[in-house]
């Protein structure tokens, strides 16, 4: 499980994390909505320890990934342990963040060949297999800047399996696409629910999110105003605020 415990961020004067508790099961997806600075971003990059939390702890797997902990001594992981511990998280963000001088299948193999976790032919093996998963079997030569974004953003989620990540994290994954290269991303992901990753997804895909989420998570102004299952949070909302935010994207 992915468990958040009392995550409070701020930068400087603005609490952008206000106490979010948090727990994702085991291969489930968890979608994430809510308004433009609610701390959807932040939250996915405490998850990975990509920004530090001032309060509170973040665990995957019962293992904690940097902690603090008020009024107690600042307990803060090894650099060599949190990125021991990054490596099980695939993180895919919306500019999809390809290396450009590398083709799509260096790009899928580079993280296992630069861990020691495969040799270069396993690691290529294995990515043109991923490439081919997510429908990219003829692309595994094309450089990011001859692909489409939807194809960019397939190569990105090919990269983030090549890791055997236990939970990926999605930040807005589509909403660089054009509107017509927005279904085949969501088919992709959408494929991955339920073959055992934990998936958390910031979306605004609201009738994605009823399709494929265990849960849906309203975050507004750094706190959890409301959670639940698809059906309960977007359909039949209890705060007022998230129906105004559902009334807005809907
Ligand atoms: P969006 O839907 O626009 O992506 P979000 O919910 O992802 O929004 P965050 O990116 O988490 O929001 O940002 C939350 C707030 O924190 C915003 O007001 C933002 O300006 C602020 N913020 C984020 N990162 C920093 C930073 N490094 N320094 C200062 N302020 C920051
Ligand atoms: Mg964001």
């Amino acid at each position: 499980a992915v468990e958040v415990r009392g995550a409070v961020k701020a930068f400087g004067a603005h609490t952008v994390l206000d106490g979010i508790d948090l727990t994702v099961e085991p291969g489930t997806v968890t979608v994430i909505v809510g308004p433009s600075g609610s701390g959807k971003s932040t939250l996915l990059r405490a998850i990975n320890h990509l920004e530090k939390l001032d309060q509170g702890c973040v665990s995957v797997n019962g293992e904690l990934i940097g902690v603090r902990e008020q009024g107690d001594r600042l307990k803060e992981l090894p650099e060599r342990a949190i990125l021991a511990q990054r490596r099980r998280i695939g993180f895919v963000f919306q500019n999809f963040n390809l290396f450009p001088h590398l083709t799509a299948v260096e790009n899928v193999a580079e993280a296992p060949v630069a861990t020691g976790a495969a040799t270069r032919t396993e690691a290529l093996e294995r990515a043109r297999s991923l490439l081919a998963a997510v429908g990219l079997a003829d692309k595994e030569g094309a450089y990011p800047r001859h692909l489409s974004g939807g194809q960019q953003q397939r190569v990105a989620i090919a990269r983030a399996l090549a890791q055997h990540p236990e939970v990926i994290l999605f930040d807005e994954p589509t909403s660089a696409l054009d509107p017509e290269l927005v279904g085949e991303v969501l088919s992709v992901i959408k494929d991955l629910a339920g073959t055992g990753t934990t998936l958390i997804i910031v979306t605004h895909e609201i009738a994605f999110a009823r399709e494929v989420a265990d849960e849906v998570v309203f975050l507004d102004g750094g706190r959890i105003v409301e959670r639940g299952a698809p059906s309960q949070v977007l359909d039949r909302p209890r705060h007022t605020r998230t129906r105004e935010f559902l009334s807005k994207v809907l």
